[in-house]
């Protein structure tokens, strides 16, 4: 570098100069002596005409000489000495400050290429416990490494040669004086000579072993279940899209979905902590049996997931699967009680059940589901898939980017007041329009968003976009609401208080235009839970709507303790009403409950007329369904704000036509 030439030139005139000084100075005082003689003898003789005065004078220019060059020559060495003093004392404070950088960076080493002579700085030994007269060469400090380390090092040290490279990194461990291993990173850079082979490097070795604890920590938090220790659903996906190319034309890949069943029943009667030694417990015999090169993983709560290649045929997995059953089948002690834990198993095989690790995953959830649904407790899938299934893998595919590529879209059902007749809201339903297939209704398509993990991008999506088109139609704070279905697994999510907050922001939407809906059974499986993360929502102005109210079983003490404003009864459950007369009883209890708690009633599914009055007899503030229009499109659904949807004619009420149907 031109800047390091300056400076090195610099420093050799300066060295010169020093050389010079000493020789000047002698030949300098010489001249100065010899002008001094010459001069005072001559004064003498032309001046001094007295021949005995001359030895006295003579005498005194000598004492004058010494006297002015003994000044002299003391201020001199004193300011050179002063000086000296103050450059050993910079010399000092510089070096202390150096030594204080070279600990604070670790070890500084040196090595001769062509010698093999090392140099290490006092400080690494230090760190690593070792004495000062620890011996310096590098056989000596290679006895140290961890030998699955030794390899690379060796390699780099045998090829530094041939290495065109201006600088060495390395990370490698290294046992201490006691044996434990140390991280060490180690940069090096290669000092050449004037034909460019490599003579030295000169490096500095840093002790990482705290930061490459916490890289190692939260790798594992990010690739491992807390609970098991075992790899996670993303470490399997990793695996399955590693292992799926690897495998040849005559063998599969057998993916196993585990699932104990009703273990919720198990957490609470037994507590956490029993709960998590029992995972643990699980996962071990699962682990003993599936040895390697199976992968077993814990997907998260109560289901695991076992992947085993090189399975030659669909029946060597099925035995596989019937054997692996078999042993989780056995009971587990627990103090004196045995626990017998009832798994359920969805199999499938690459790649005729999935060609990828998504479509296999989903193969395998789907089997699953259908033990699930068809109470097997211990079934698999494995005879090939049905084409539901084949449809199902096949959407479960697409679904990802299908915002991306424009295929949702959001539809708009009105919600009509039962007082006044008019549009006082609309739900927002989420519309998938497939090029081959269609419309996808949104009961095949959420649970499979759910399953794949795609619900919050979709829904995230529905939030912001449902805002964004009821914010543009008005902006009025009084207008319209917008009611936005949020999926349980949306609920539990930590992020949906800010989703909800930045499409509120995004869109300029006011609070009280924004309604949420979340089904009765996703609020009262932890109606705790669902409470506190209600709250905050609430607080931020939004109201709540328990969806679907009368499909689950909700427990009056459950509705009590969770924060909400309005209720909306099932289809189902407004169908039965006046023509079964317990459900009548209900209705009319759970909207006396309703108005006595200041709820919001709406009533879902309204097909007729009589629905409609009967709904409005019974106190019911609001309505939606086919008899005021289906869901309809973002353009259709602007014309049907404050639009008058009922009349009272003579022969009663009667449903007014629909705005399209007026122009
Ligand atoms: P939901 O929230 O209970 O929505 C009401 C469903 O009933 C809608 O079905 C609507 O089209 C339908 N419906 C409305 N009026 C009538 C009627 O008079 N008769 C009949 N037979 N049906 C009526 P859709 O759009 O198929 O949605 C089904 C379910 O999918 C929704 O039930 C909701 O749970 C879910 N869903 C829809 N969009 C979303 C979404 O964006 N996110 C989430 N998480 N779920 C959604
Ligand atoms: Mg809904
Ligand atoms: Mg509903």
């Amino acid at each position: 570098m031109p800047q390091t030439a300056h400076g090195k030139a610099e420093r050799e005139t300066a060295s010169s100069r020093h050389r010079w000084i000493p020789i000047t100075v002698a030949i300098g005082y010489w001249i100065l002596g010899a002008i001094w003689i010459a001069s005072t003898d001559w004064l003498l003789y032309n001046f001094l005409f007295s021949s005995q005065l001359r030895l006295p004078f003579e005498t005194l220019k000598g004492w004058i000489w010494m006297a002015v060059t003994a000044t002299l020559l003391y201020f001199i060495l004193r300011s050179a000495l002063d000086r000296q003093h103050q450059f050993e004392k910079e010399i000092s404070r510089q070096i202390s400050r150096l030594d204080f950088i070279v600990q604070d960076l670790g070890g500084l080493w040196e090595m001769d290429l062509q010698t093999g002579a090392l140099m290490t700085s006092y400080h690494l030994k230090a760190a690593l416990g070792f004495p000062a007269s620890f011996e310096d060469t590098e056989s000596n400090w290679f006895k140290y490494i961890h030998p699955d380390d030794l390899p690379k090092v060796t390699a780099v040290r045998n090829t530094i040669q041939i290495n065109f490279g201006r600088t060495v990194h390395l990370l490698y461990r290294i046992a201490d004086a006691e044996g434990e291993y140390h991280w060490l990173d180690v940069r090096a850079r290669i000092i050449r000579d004037e034909n460019g082979k490599p003579v030295r490097l000169m490096g500095l070795a840093t002790d990482v072993t705290e930061t490459k604890r916490t890289e190692d920590r939260l790798e594992h938090l990010l690739n491992y279940d807390v609970v098991t220790s075992l790899p996670n659903r993303a470490s399997l996906i990793r695996w399955l899209d590693d292992f799926l190319p690897k495998q040849s034309h005559y063998a599969s890949i057998l993916l196993l979905r585990l699932d104990i069943a009703r273990f919720r029943e198990f957490v609470s009667r037994y507590g956490h902590d029993e709960s998590d030694s029992i995972l643990r417990a699980f996962g071990e015999r699962l682990t003993q049996f599936c040895d390697a090169p199976a992968f077993v993983a814990h997907l998260g709560a109560d289901e695991f997931a076992v992947a085993i290649p090189n399975i030659r045929s669909s029946g060597v997995g099925y035995h596989y699967a019937e054997s692996l059953l078999a042993k989780l089948d056995e009971a587990y002690t627990h103090g004196d009680e045995y626990i017998h834990l009832n798994v359920r198993c969805g199999a499938a095989l690459s790649p005729r059940d999935g060609e990828s690790s998504e479509a296999l995953m989903v193969a395998a959830g789907l089997a699953l589901s259908e033990t699930k649904k068809s109470q097997t407790v211990k079934s698999f899938y494995a005879q090939g898939m049905s084409e539901t299934y084949r449809l199902m893998v096949d959407r479960g595919q697409a679904l990802r980017g299908a915002i991306e590529r424009d295929e949702m879209s959001i539809h708009y059902q009105p919600v009509v007041s039962l007082q006044t007749g008019k549009t006082v809201g609309f739900e927002a339903l989420l519309r998938w329009f497939r090029p081959n297939e269609g419309f996808v209704p949104p009961a095949h398509f959420i649970p499979l968003a759910e399953e794949l993990g795609l619900i919050d991008v979709i829904g995230r999506w529905v939030l912001e976009q449902a805002c964004l088109d009821v914010s543009q139609w008005t902006d009025d704070a009084r207008g319209p609401f917008v009611a936005v279905n949020v999926s349980p697994l949306q609920l539990n999510a930590q992020h949906l208080l800010s989703d909800v907050a930045s499409a509120l922001a995004k869109s300029k939407l006011s609070p009280s235009r924004l309604e949420l809906e979340i089904t009765e059974t996703a609020l009262t499986q932890d109606y705790v839970g669902a409470a506190a993360r209600l709250r905050p929502l609430l607080a931020l102005g939004v109201s709540i709507a328990v969806d679907d109210f009368g499909t689950g079983y909700s427990s009056l003490t459950a509705l009590r303790h969770l924060p909400f404003t309005r209720l909306k009864l099932d289809r189902s459950f407004v169908i039965d009403y006046a023509r079964d007369d317990t459900c009548t009883v209900i209705i009319d209890g759970v909207i006396a409950l309703a108005q006595a708690m200041k709820l919001g009633i709406t009533a879902e599914g309204i097909e007729t007329i009589e629905l409609l009055e009967n709904m409005q007899k019974a106190g019911c503030s609001l309505a939606q369904g086919y008899l005021f229009s289906p869901p309809v499109a973002t353009d259709q659904a602007v014309g049907m704000i404050n639009w008058d949807w009922f009349d009272y004619s003579r022969e009663g009420l009667c449903i007014k036509k629909q705005p399209e149907d007026n122009v």
